[in-house]
């Protein structure tokens, strides 16, 4: 499969595309994918504008919005994760993945997907030490200070994609891992970039919790950008993946004479095993003349056609449901669980167990991501805002987002950006589509799989959704109960959570109209237990 992959994007989607329908035809070759490592600037209109992390005179609106309203569309499946010049509200909207516009999908806080069986992981933002421990507390409008917080990597999503077990073959990052220049020309690289030196010196060129990710998953490609210039280098593993299983991001170290003995290299004749590499490429923003783009031959199954197939990682949905209870949307540190000297009071390990895996395949016959983009605010007009640098706009409001009601509802896991509000007291929106009529080609078709039990008396949901009006949000939270039920996914509460039981009901989402989940039979709504109860209660209680 022919992969092109972009640094930063910042916005110019035209021009890539161009530049993608040029190799096209200079080597009579047709590109499967677009990946893009971030700054990929999303913004549907000026609302989104404002929420970008960025010197006012730069907000531009750029070409996104275009893709966005269906004036033109992407010409190749386009997967992205997030930089630091987002539009974040629309992001927030997608915490697990989703569609910014037809054919461009975002891969969430960090995800995991299969193109054409190709497995390609990612993690969004960047990396800054004082924001790492926090929940996802940030929700628009944001402040100063939660605008840039909002992509800044927190702990819980390095834990997931630490849990990680099968071959990774491609990872995407917008930052770089510490240390990846001394696998590549680091002496090329800082003739190139030479203010580069003195945070090599104090290790702070990069991000660490990626360089502990590349050690952990150890992929075959890594992709990143962010420093904006191209970067090769190859970076050879012990062959035993890091120990990932503490899920602890401080704990790096490796094992290699375990390996060795594994593998029974040592001390054998066997010619040694070849040791596991990861190709690493950095590429420049897209500029002219600038290395943006690169186009990589990346062995797949066989292509049906076009488009490819495009599915959910069944390891990682497993891992996204039983870490459910570790999303925290407070602001202060909290610490994931991991193996304590001597005790360990409750699950570290979230490595998908053999019983994991296969209910959760069972639940979902088909791991084929639905096409289910809906616009949920109206598109930038570039005539009726011809002058836009010199108004003035406000923030915009949160929005929940369609897909990820679906998704979360689907897979039974909260979305953190319904939390974040319910936390700070705010009513949640209702779940909003800007588009009452929609075009035929655009009627929502949420992907949905007969339901394995013949009898089921519910009629199989094929219809189309409700009509955007009649749309509720669909999030069931119960009141405090007294009788704790007993459900393996739910972990005891950490000492600080540990709350007392109330009587008074906590919050209550507005009425409940069923909404078809995405792949499976009928939604598995989380059922909120007491600790989730508590993150949502609006009372601080640092
Ligand atoms: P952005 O486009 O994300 O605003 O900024 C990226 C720019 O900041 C690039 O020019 C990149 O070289 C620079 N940059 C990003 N991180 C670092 C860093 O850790 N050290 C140094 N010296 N420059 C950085
Ligand atoms: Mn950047």
């Amino acid at each position: 499969m022919k992969i092109a992959i972009e640094g930063c994007a910042h916005g110019e989607l035209e021009r890539i595309y161009d530049t993608i329908a040029c190799i096209e035809k200079e080597s009579n070759t047709k590109i499967d994918l677009l990946l893009c490592c971030g700054d990929f600037q999303s913004t549907r209109n000026l609302e989104d504008l404002q929420t970008m992390a960025v010197p006012k005179k730069y907000l531009d609106i750029c070409t996104f919005y275009k893709y966005y309203s269906g004036e033109c569309v992407a010409p190749v499946l386009t997967i992205f994760i997030g930089g630091n010049h987002e539009a974040s509200n629309y992001l927030q909207e997608l915490p697990y993945g989703g569609w910014v516009a037809p054919n461009i999908y975002y891969l969430g806080y960090a995800g995991v997907v299969n193109v054409n069986g190709v497995r390609i992981a990612g993690i969004s933002g960047i990396f800054k030490g004082h924001d790492f421990l926090r929940g996802h507390h940030e929700f628009p409008p944001y402040t100063e200070s939660t605008c840039r917080s909002v992509y800044h990597v927190r702990q819980l999503e390095v834990f997931r994609l630490k849990q990680l077990s099968g071959k990774v073959d491609i990872f995407l990052s917008h930052d770089w891992p510490t240390g990846i220049y001394e696998y590549g020309n680091k002496a090329q690289l800082l003739r190139k970039k030479p203010y580069f030196a003195a945070d090599m010196e104090s290790g702070q060129l990069g991000s660490r919790p990626l360089e502990e990710l590349l050690k952990a998953v150890q992929p075959t490609y890594w992709f990143a950008a962010h420093l904006h210039c191209k970067f090769a280098a190859l970076v050879p593993h012990n062959g035993s993946k890091a120990p990932t299983k503490v899920g602890d991001c401080a704990s790096s170290s490796s094992s290699s004479s375990e390996s060795e003995d594994e593998e029974g290299t040592r001390g054998s004749r066997l010619p040694p095993k070849p040791v596991a590499v990861t190709k690493f490429l950095a590429l420049d923003k897209c500029l002219p003349r600038r290395a943006f783009l690169q186009v990589l031959d990346i062995p797949s199954e066989a292509i049906a056609g076009n488009p490819p197939t495009f599915e959910y990682d069944a390891e990682w949905l497993a891992i996204l449901q039983s870490t459910n209870h570790l999303i925290s949307v407070k602001e202060n540190y909290y610490y994931l669980p991991g193996k304590k000297a001597g005790a360990i009071t409750e699950r570290f390990n979230f490595t998908p167990t053999e019983e994991e895996l296969s209910s959760l395949t069972a639940k979902f016959q088909s791991l084929k991501i639905p096409e289910n983009f809906q616009r949920t605010v109206p598109a930038f007009d570039p005539q009726e805002h011809s002058n836009y640098k010199h108004s003035v706009v406000g923030q915009p409001k949160a929005h929940l987002n369609p897909q990820s009601n679906t998704f979360c509802a689907a897979l039974g896991v909260d979305d953190p950006l319904c939390l974040a509000l319910l936390a700070n007291g705010k009513d949640l929106p209702a779940v909003a589509i800007a588009d009452v009529e929609q075009k035929p080609e655009e009627t929502i078709q949420v992907q949905v799989e007969e339901p394995i039990d013949e009898s089921a008396s519910s009629p199989p949901p094929t219809e189309p959704l409700v009509t955007p009006s009649k749309r509720k949000l669909n999030l069931s939270l119960p009141a405090p109960t007294v009788t704790a039920e007993k459900d393996d996914n739910v972990i005891d509460l950490p000492e600080e959570d540990e709350e007392v039981e109330t009587a008074e009901p906590t919050i209550e989402a507005e009425a409940v109209e069923e909404t078809p989940p995405a792949p499976s039979s009928p939604p598995s709504v989380k059922k909120l237990k007491r600790r989730n109860q508590n993150i949502y209660q609006a009372e601080d209680d640092d």
